[in-house]
Protein backbone atom coordinates (compact mmCIF):
# COMPACT_ATOMS: atom_id res chain seq x y z
CA UNK A 1 0.00 0.00 0.00
CA UNK A 2 2.30 2.72 -1.30
CA UNK A 3 5.30 3.61 -3.16
CA UNK A 4 8.41 1.83 -2.43
CA UNK A 5 12.10 3.38 -4.54
CA UNK A 6 14.84 0.49 -5.22
CA UNK A 7 18.63 1.96 -5.88
CA UNK A 8 20.36 -0.50 -7.50
CA UNK A 9 20.07 -2.63 -10.65
CA UNK A 10 22.34 -5.42 -10.07
CA UNK A 11 21.70 -9.29 -8.92
CA UNK A 12 20.02 -8.36 -5.94
CA UNK A 13 17.77 -5.65 -7.19
CA UNK A 14 16.62 -7.87 -10.26
CA UNK A 15 15.31 -10.43 -7.93
CA UNK A 16 13.55 -8.01 -5.02
CA UNK A 17 12.13 -6.20 -8.30
CA UNK A 18 10.13 -9.40 -9.59
CA UNK A 19 9.26 -9.77 -5.59
CA UNK A 20 7.87 -6.46 -5.63
CA UNK A 21 6.19 -6.76 -9.23
CA UNK A 22 4.69 -10.21 -7.59
CA UNK A 23 3.41 -8.38 -4.68
CA UNK A 24 1.97 -5.50 -6.26
CA UNK A 25 -1.75 -5.46 -4.08
CA UNK A 26 1.00 -4.08 -1.11
CA UNK A 27 3.78 -2.14 -3.56
CA UNK A 28 1.59 0.00 -6.05
CA UNK A 29 4.09 1.98 -7.41
CA UNK A 30 7.58 0.63 -7.91
CA UNK A 31 10.47 2.72 -8.87
CA UNK A 32 14.14 1.32 -9.52
CA UNK A 33 16.55 4.17 -9.81
CA UNK A 34 20.50 3.01 -10.41
CA UNK A 35 23.94 4.96 -11.65
CA UNK A 36 23.28 2.85 -15.27
CA UNK A 37 19.36 3.52 -16.16
CA UNK A 38 19.76 1.00 -19.30
CA UNK A 39 19.60 -1.59 -16.59
CA UNK A 40 16.88 -0.19 -14.59
CA UNK A 41 14.94 -0.25 -17.96
CA UNK A 42 15.92 -3.77 -18.84
CA UNK A 43 14.70 -4.88 -15.56
CA UNK A 44 11.54 -2.79 -15.64
CA UNK A 45 10.49 -4.40 -19.47
CA UNK A 46 11.25 -7.88 -18.25
CA UNK A 47 8.76 -7.35 -14.94
CA UNK A 48 6.15 -5.40 -17.95
CA UNK A 49 6.69 -9.34 -19.82
CA UNK A 50 6.13 -11.46 -16.57
CA UNK A 51 3.57 -9.72 -15.05
CA UNK A 52 1.77 -6.58 -16.44
CA UNK A 53 3.41 -4.57 -14.14
CA UNK A 54 4.45 -1.34 -14.81
CA UNK A 55 7.60 0.38 -13.13
CA UNK A 56 9.21 3.48 -13.34
CA UNK A 57 12.76 4.04 -13.45
CA UNK A 58 14.81 6.72 -13.12
CA UNK A 59 19.15 7.14 -13.23
CA UNK A 60 21.01 8.56 -10.02
CA UNK A 61 24.03 8.80 -8.46
CA UNK A 62 23.34 7.66 -4.79
CA UNK A 63 26.58 9.09 -3.38
CA UNK A 64 25.53 12.51 -4.40
CA UNK A 65 23.18 13.59 -1.33
CA UNK A 66 21.58 16.55 -3.63
CA UNK A 67 20.56 14.45 -6.28
CA UNK A 68 19.12 11.47 -4.34
CA UNK A 69 17.05 13.66 -2.12
CA UNK A 70 15.73 15.74 -5.50
CA UNK A 71 14.33 12.20 -7.04
CA UNK A 72 12.94 11.22 -3.40
CA UNK A 73 11.15 14.48 -2.79
CA UNK A 74 10.07 14.22 -6.52
CA UNK A 75 8.58 10.41 -6.10
CA UNK A 76 7.98 10.44 -2.46
CA UNK A 77 8.59 6.85 -1.54
CA UNK A 78 7.34 5.59 1.62
CA UNK A 79 10.53 2.83 1.62
CA UNK A 80 13.44 3.19 -0.01
CA UNK A 81 15.48 -0.08 -0.76
CA UNK A 82 19.19 0.27 -0.48
CA UNK A 83 20.27 -2.35 -3.06
CA UNK A 84 23.28 -0.90 -4.40
CA UNK A 85 26.69 -1.23 -2.45
CA UNK A 86 27.54 -1.03 1.32
CA UNK A 87 29.49 2.30 0.43
CA UNK A 88 26.33 4.05 -0.50
CA UNK A 89 24.64 3.10 2.75
CA UNK A 90 25.03 6.44 4.71
CA UNK A 91 24.73 9.13 1.65
CA UNK A 92 21.23 7.34 1.42
CA UNK A 93 20.45 7.08 5.01
CA UNK A 94 20.86 11.11 4.82
CA UNK A 95 18.79 11.84 1.29
CA UNK A 96 16.10 9.79 3.53
CA UNK A 97 16.31 11.43 6.47
CA UNK A 98 16.18 14.57 5.03
CA UNK A 99 13.25 13.64 2.43
CA UNK A 100 11.46 11.98 5.02
CA UNK A 101 11.30 8.57 3.90
CA UNK A 102 11.86 5.16 5.55
CA UNK A 103 15.39 2.95 4.90
CA UNK A 104 16.40 -0.69 4.35
CA UNK A 105 19.34 -2.42 3.02
CA UNK A 106 20.97 -6.21 2.93
CA UNK A 107 24.59 -5.04 3.93
CA UNK A 108 26.38 -2.87 6.71
CA UNK A 109 27.97 0.34 5.94
CA UNK A 110 32.07 0.16 4.67
CA UNK A 111 34.05 2.71 3.63
CA UNK A 112 35.17 2.81 0.33
CA UNK A 113 39.11 3.07 1.21
CA UNK A 114 39.31 0.62 4.55
CA UNK A 115 37.36 -2.92 4.08
CA UNK A 116 36.10 -2.49 7.72
CA UNK A 117 32.67 -4.10 8.95
CA UNK A 118 30.82 -2.54 11.86
CA UNK A 119 27.35 -1.39 12.67
CA UNK A 120 28.47 1.91 14.39
CA UNK A 121 28.41 4.43 11.90
CA UNK A 122 24.73 2.96 11.30
CA UNK A 123 23.63 2.54 15.00
CA UNK A 124 24.79 6.30 15.10
CA UNK A 125 21.75 7.69 12.99
CA UNK A 126 19.35 5.73 15.85
CA UNK A 127 18.08 9.01 16.98
CA UNK A 128 17.89 11.18 14.35
CA UNK A 129 15.70 8.51 12.44
CA UNK A 130 13.43 7.70 15.61
CA UNK A 131 12.83 11.90 15.75
CA UNK A 132 11.74 11.77 12.67
CA UNK A 133 9.46 8.82 13.33
CA UNK A 134 11.27 7.07 10.33
CA UNK A 135 12.53 3.53 10.31
CA UNK A 136 16.02 2.38 8.60
CA UNK A 137 15.76 -1.76 8.67
CA UNK A 138 19.40 -3.06 8.61
CA UNK A 139 21.04 -6.17 7.17
CA UNK A 140 17.80 -7.46 5.48
CA UNK A 141 19.02 -10.48 3.12
CA UNK A 142 19.86 -13.84 3.63
CA UNK A 143 23.10 -13.38 6.23
CA UNK A 144 22.87 -10.92 7.63
CA UNK A 145 19.09 -10.96 7.49
CA UNK A 146 17.10 -14.53 7.42
CA UNK A 147 20.43 -15.60 10.00
CA UNK A 148 18.98 -12.17 12.65
CA UNK A 149 15.35 -13.90 11.85
CA UNK A 150 16.11 -17.91 13.03
CA UNK A 151 17.83 -16.41 15.62
CA UNK A 152 15.40 -14.59 17.47
CA UNK A 153 12.59 -17.10 16.09
CA UNK A 154 14.95 -20.05 17.73
CA UNK A 155 15.15 -17.84 20.70
CA UNK A 156 11.47 -16.87 20.75
CA UNK A 157 9.84 -20.46 20.51
CA UNK A 158 12.56 -23.29 21.04
CA UNK A 159 14.70 -21.80 23.90
CA UNK A 160 15.07 -20.16 27.75
CA UNK A 161 18.21 -19.62 26.71
CA UNK A 162 20.73 -19.86 23.45
CA UNK A 163 24.39 -20.39 24.59
CA UNK A 164 25.77 -21.26 20.78
CA UNK A 165 25.23 -19.88 17.61
CA UNK A 166 27.03 -21.35 14.65
CA UNK A 167 25.97 -19.54 11.18
CA UNK A 168 26.41 -21.96 8.03
CA UNK A 169 26.60 -20.77 5.00
CA UNK A 170 27.11 -23.86 2.12
CA UNK A 171 27.28 -23.00 -1.64
CA UNK A 172 26.95 -25.99 -3.29
CA UNK A 173 26.14 -24.84 -6.58
CA UNK A 174 28.41 -25.02 -10.26
CA UNK A 175 28.34 -21.93 -12.38
CA UNK A 176 30.88 -23.96 -14.98
CA UNK A 177 33.17 -20.93 -14.55
CA UNK A 178 36.84 -21.14 -13.73
CA UNK A 179 36.06 -18.14 -11.46
CA UNK A 180 33.44 -15.90 -10.51
CA UNK A 181 31.49 -14.58 -7.34
CA UNK A 182 28.33 -14.77 -6.84
CA UNK A 183 27.61 -11.16 -5.47
CA UNK A 184 29.45 -8.00 -5.80
CA UNK A 185 33.09 -9.37 -6.63
CA UNK A 186 34.73 -6.15 -4.99
CA UNK A 187 32.80 -6.92 -1.72
CA UNK A 188 32.98 -10.25 -1.84
CA UNK A 189 37.01 -10.23 -2.11
CA UNK A 190 37.19 -7.49 0.62
CA UNK A 191 34.82 -9.52 2.87
CA UNK A 192 37.01 -13.19 2.68
CA UNK A 193 40.42 -11.59 2.04
CA UNK A 194 39.86 -10.03 6.49
CA UNK A 195 40.79 -11.57 9.60
CA UNK A 196 38.47 -13.92 10.49
CA UNK A 197 36.85 -13.45 14.11
CA UNK A 198 34.32 -14.95 16.23
CA UNK A 199 33.13 -14.51 19.96
CA UNK A 200 34.18 -16.35 22.89
CA UNK A 201 33.20 -15.66 26.64
CA UNK A 202 32.09 -11.88 25.92
CA UNK A 203 35.65 -11.44 23.66
CA UNK A 204 36.47 -10.97 20.65
CA UNK A 205 39.20 -13.14 18.98
CA UNK A 206 40.76 -13.02 15.80
CA UNK A 207 42.13 -15.34 13.43
CA UNK A 208 44.04 -14.90 10.24
CA UNK A 209 42.27 -14.98 7.18
CA UNK A 210 40.11 -18.55 6.61
CA UNK A 211 42.62 -20.16 9.29
CA UNK A 212 40.29 -22.01 10.90
CA UNK A 213 38.42 -24.69 8.78
CA UNK A 214 36.56 -28.16 9.59
CA UNK A 215 34.37 -29.55 7.64
CA UNK A 216 30.28 -29.12 8.47
CA UNK A 217 27.73 -31.41 6.90
CA UNK A 218 25.20 -29.19 5.04
CA UNK A 219 21.84 -31.16 4.98
CA UNK A 220 20.91 -33.23 1.57
CA UNK A 221 24.32 -31.96 0.34
CA UNK A 222 26.85 -33.65 2.64
CA UNK A 223 29.90 -32.68 4.55
CA UNK A 224 31.77 -29.87 2.71
CA UNK A 225 34.91 -27.96 4.18
CA UNK A 226 33.89 -24.57 5.68
CA UNK A 227 35.83 -21.85 6.90
CA UNK A 228 35.68 -19.46 9.96
CA UNK A 229 34.98 -15.60 8.92
CA UNK A 230 34.09 -13.02 10.86
CA UNK A 231 30.50 -11.68 9.30
CA UNK A 232 28.68 -8.81 10.27
CA UNK A 233 25.49 -10.04 12.22
CA UNK A 234 27.84 -11.62 14.50
CA UNK A 235 27.69 -7.54 15.95
CA UNK A 236 24.55 -7.18 16.69
CA UNK A 237 23.32 -11.14 17.27
CA UNK A 238 25.66 -10.66 20.38
CA UNK A 239 24.52 -7.36 21.31
CA UNK A 240 20.95 -8.31 21.11
CA UNK A 241 21.29 -12.10 23.14
CA UNK A 242 23.45 -11.57 25.66
CA UNK A 243 22.92 -15.04 26.71
CA UNK A 244 25.59 -15.87 23.76
CA UNK A 245 28.65 -17.15 24.86
CA UNK A 246 29.65 -18.38 21.25
CA UNK A 247 29.00 -16.93 18.22
CA UNK A 248 31.05 -18.24 14.83
CA UNK A 249 30.33 -17.78 10.80
CA UNK A 250 31.13 -20.51 8.47
CA UNK A 251 31.45 -20.48 4.97
CA UNK A 252 32.09 -23.07 2.43
CA UNK A 253 34.93 -23.02 -0.58
CA UNK A 254 35.93 -25.01 -2.78
CA UNK A 255 39.95 -26.02 -3.39
CA UNK A 256 39.76 -24.46 -7.15
CA UNK A 257 37.93 -20.84 -5.67
CA UNK A 258 40.63 -20.95 -2.96
CA UNK A 259 43.34 -21.02 -5.30
CA UNK A 260 42.56 -18.72 -7.54
CA UNK A 261 41.68 -15.60 -4.43
CA UNK A 262 45.51 -16.74 -3.35
CA UNK A 263 47.04 -16.26 -6.54
CA UNK A 264 44.68 -13.01 -6.92
CA UNK A 265 45.98 -11.43 -3.67
CA UNK A 266 49.71 -12.49 -3.88
CA UNK A 267 50.01 -10.37 -7.57
CA UNK A 268 47.99 -7.76 -5.71
CA UNK A 269 44.97 -7.84 -7.63
CA UNK A 270 42.86 -7.76 -4.40
CA UNK A 271 44.70 -4.41 -2.84
CA UNK A 272 42.20 -1.14 -2.64
CA UNK A 273 45.07 1.36 -2.42
CA UNK A 274 45.12 3.44 -5.91
CA UNK A 275 48.25 3.04 -8.23
CA UNK A 276 49.00 4.99 -11.13
CA UNK A 277 48.52 3.42 -14.69
CA UNK A 278 49.58 5.34 -17.21
CA UNK A 279 49.28 8.54 -15.56
CA UNK A 280 45.48 7.15 -14.20
CA UNK A 281 44.43 6.35 -10.82
CA UNK A 282 43.41 2.44 -10.98
CA UNK A 283 42.18 0.65 -7.61
CA UNK A 284 43.20 -2.61 -8.59
CA UNK A 285 39.96 -4.52 -6.86
CA UNK A 286 38.49 -2.38 -9.08
CA UNK A 287 39.73 -2.83 -12.41
CA UNK A 288 39.56 -6.89 -11.71
CA UNK A 289 35.67 -6.74 -11.13
CA UNK A 290 35.51 -5.13 -14.61
CA UNK A 291 36.84 -8.61 -16.04
CA UNK A 292 35.40 -10.99 -13.89
CA UNK A 293 31.92 -12.25 -14.60
CA UNK A 294 29.12 -10.18 -13.68
CA UNK A 295 27.31 -11.94 -11.35
CA UNK A 296 23.85 -11.76 -12.39
CA UNK A 297 24.86 -13.58 -15.74
CA UNK A 298 26.14 -16.48 -14.04
CA UNK A 299 22.46 -17.35 -13.50
CA UNK A 300 22.08 -19.56 -16.84
CA UNK A 301 24.52 -22.13 -16.42
CA UNK A 302 23.96 -22.58 -12.23
CA UNK A 303 23.40 -25.78 -10.84
CA UNK A 304 23.17 -27.20 -7.60
CA UNK A 305 21.79 -25.81 -4.15
CA UNK A 306 23.02 -22.89 -1.46
CA UNK A 307 22.28 -24.00 2.25
CA UNK A 308 22.27 -21.55 4.81
CA UNK A 309 21.12 -21.70 8.78
CA UNK A 310 21.81 -21.52 12.05
CA UNK A 311 22.66 -24.09 14.51
CA UNK A 312 22.22 -23.29 17.82
CA UNK A 313 22.74 -25.03 21.20
CA UNK A 314 21.17 -23.94 24.70
CA UNK A 315 18.57 -24.65 27.59
CA UNK A 316 15.08 -25.18 27.13
CA UNK A 317 13.10 -26.22 30.56
CA UNK A 318 16.12 -27.29 32.42
CA UNK A 319 17.51 -29.43 29.45
CA UNK A 320 20.28 -28.80 27.52
CA UNK A 321 18.61 -28.83 23.47
CA UNK A 322 20.16 -27.82 19.91
CA UNK A 323 18.37 -26.57 17.20
CA UNK A 324 19.48 -26.27 13.11
CA UNK A 325 17.16 -24.20 10.94
CA UNK A 326 18.03 -23.84 7.45
CA UNK A 327 16.69 -23.20 3.81
CA UNK A 328 18.45 -24.70 1.03
CA UNK A 329 17.48 -22.98 -2.12
CA UNK A 330 18.07 -24.37 -6.20
CA UNK A 331 20.16 -22.23 -8.27
CA UNK A 332 18.38 -23.45 -11.98
CA UNK A 333 14.78 -22.82 -9.61
CA UNK A 334 15.81 -19.23 -8.72
CA UNK A 335 17.15 -18.64 -12.35
CA UNK A 336 14.05 -20.06 -13.75
CA UNK A 337 11.53 -17.56 -12.01
CA UNK A 338 13.80 -14.31 -11.77
CA UNK A 339 16.70 -14.85 -14.30
CA UNK A 340 19.35 -14.66 -11.53
CA UNK A 341 21.31 -17.34 -9.15
CA UNK A 342 20.48 -18.58 -5.71
CA UNK A 343 22.82 -16.12 -4.03
CA UNK A 344 21.29 -13.26 -5.79
CA UNK A 345 17.43 -14.99 -4.90
CA UNK A 346 18.19 -15.79 -1.31
CA UNK A 347 19.01 -12.03 -0.58
CA UNK A 348 16.45 -10.59 -2.80
CA UNK A 349 13.57 -12.67 -1.34
CA UNK A 350 14.18 -11.22 2.38
CA UNK A 351 14.68 -7.86 1.04
CA UNK A 352 11.02 -8.13 0.01
CA UNK A 353 9.67 -9.77 2.66
CA UNK A 354 11.18 -6.92 5.09
CA UNK A 355 9.71 -4.49 3.23
CA UNK A 356 6.51 -6.02 2.63
CA UNK A 357 6.10 -6.03 6.35
CA UNK A 358 7.07 -2.71 6.48
CA UNK A 359 4.65 -1.66 4.45
CA UNK A 360 1.87 -3.50 5.48
CA UNK A 361 2.26 -2.39 9.26
CA UNK A 362 3.47 -5.90 10.62
CA UNK A 363 7.13 -4.32 11.49
CA UNK A 364 6.73 -0.92 12.90
CA UNK A 365 9.47 0.63 15.14
CA UNK A 366 10.93 3.93 14.92
CA UNK A 367 14.71 4.17 14.72
CA UNK A 368 17.72 1.98 13.18
CA UNK A 369 16.84 -2.07 14.02
CA UNK A 370 18.49 -4.74 13.26
CA UNK A 371 16.03 -7.63 12.30
CA UNK A 372 16.50 -9.85 15.24
CA UNK A 373 14.89 -6.87 17.53
CA UNK A 374 11.82 -7.40 15.73
CA UNK A 375 9.08 -10.48 15.49
CA UNK A 376 10.19 -13.17 13.63
CA UNK A 377 6.74 -14.90 13.00
CA UNK A 378 5.43 -12.83 10.34
CA UNK A 379 8.54 -12.70 8.30
CA UNK A 380 8.82 -16.73 8.80
CA UNK A 381 5.71 -17.16 6.89
CA UNK A 382 5.89 -14.65 4.68
CA UNK A 383 9.63 -15.50 3.27
CA UNK A 384 8.42 -19.04 3.46
CA UNK A 385 5.17 -18.47 1.12
CA UNK A 386 7.96 -16.10 -1.06
CA UNK A 387 10.41 -18.86 -2.02
CA UNK A 388 12.45 -19.69 1.12
CA UNK A 389 10.86 -21.96 3.07
CA UNK A 390 12.98 -23.40 5.67
CA UNK A 391 13.89 -26.24 7.99
CA UNK A 392 14.02 -27.27 11.00
CA UNK A 393 15.78 -30.38 12.91
CA UNK A 394 15.55 -30.52 16.80
CA UNK A 395 17.98 -32.11 18.94
CA UNK A 396 20.10 -33.60 16.12
CA UNK A 397 24.27 -34.07 16.28
CA UNK A 398 25.23 -30.91 15.68
CA UNK A 399 28.86 -31.63 15.69
CA UNK A 400 28.93 -33.23 12.19
P1 LIG B 1 25.81 -5.69 -7.89
O1 LIG B 1 27.19 -5.21 -8.02
O2 LIG B 1 25.30 -6.76 -8.82
O3 LIG B 1 24.80 -4.46 -8.00
C1 LIG B 1 25.01 -3.23 -7.36
C2 LIG B 1 24.19 -2.19 -8.09
O4 LIG B 1 24.35 -0.93 -7.41
C3 LIG B 1 24.64 -1.97 -9.54
O5 LIG B 1 23.50 -1.90 -10.37
C4 LIG B 1 25.37 -0.63 -9.46
O6 LIG B 1 25.30 0.16 -10.61
C5 LIG B 1 24.58 0.07 -8.37
N1 LIG B 1 25.37 1.16 -7.79
C6 LIG B 1 26.64 1.12 -7.34
N2 LIG B 1 27.04 2.33 -6.93
C7 LIG B 1 25.98 3.15 -7.11
C8 LIG B 1 25.76 4.53 -6.87
N3 LIG B 1 26.71 5.32 -6.36
N4 LIG B 1 24.54 5.05 -7.19
C9 LIG B 1 23.57 4.27 -7.70
N5 LIG B 1 23.72 2.96 -7.95
C10 LIG B 1 24.92 2.42 -7.65
O7 LIG B 1 25.62 -6.17 -6.39
P2 LIG B 1 24.60 -7.26 -5.80
O8 LIG B 1 23.25 -7.07 -6.40
O9 LIG B 1 25.24 -8.59 -5.87
O10 LIG B 1 24.56 -6.83 -4.27
C11 LIG B 1 23.76 -5.75 -3.81
C12 LIG B 1 23.94 -5.58 -2.32
O11 LIG B 1 23.51 -6.74 -1.64
C13 LIG B 1 25.39 -5.32 -1.88
O12 LIG B 1 25.38 -4.35 -0.87
C14 LIG B 1 25.80 -6.66 -1.29
O13 LIG B 1 26.81 -6.51 -0.32
C15 LIG B 1 24.50 -7.11 -0.68
N6 LIG B 1 24.40 -8.56 -0.44
C16 LIG B 1 23.87 -8.98 0.75
C17 LIG B 1 23.74 -10.32 1.03
C18 LIG B 1 23.06 -10.78 2.27
O14 LIG B 1 22.75 -11.96 2.38
N7 LIG B 1 22.75 -9.93 3.22
C19 LIG B 1 24.23 -11.36 0.08
C20 LIG B 1 24.66 -10.82 -1.20
C21 LIG B 1 24.77 -9.46 -1.41
P3 LIG B 1 26.08 -0.24 -11.99
O15 LIG B 1 25.16 -1.23 -12.61
O16 LIG B 1 26.18 1.03 -12.73
O17 LIG B 1 27.40 -0.81 -11.57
Amino acid sequence: MGKVLIIGAGGVATVAAHKLAQNADVFTDIMIASRTKSKCDAIAADLKARYGVTVATAQVDADNVPELVKLLKKFQPKLVMNLALPYQDLHIMDACLEAGCNYLDTANYEPLDKAKYEYSWQWAYHDRFKEAGLMAILGCGFDPGCTNVYTAYAAKHHFDEIHELDIVDCNAGDHHKAFATNFNPEINIREITQKGRYYLDGKWIETKPLEIHQPITYPEIGPRESYLMYHEELESLVKNFPTLRRARFWMTFGQEYLTHLRVIQNIGMASIEPIDYNGQKIVPIQFLKAVLPAPEELGSDYTGWTSIGCRIKGMKDGKAKTYYIYNNCSHEAAYKETGTQAVSYTTGVPAMTGAYLFMTGKWNKPGVVNLEELDPDPFMKKVAESGLPWNEIINGDLEV
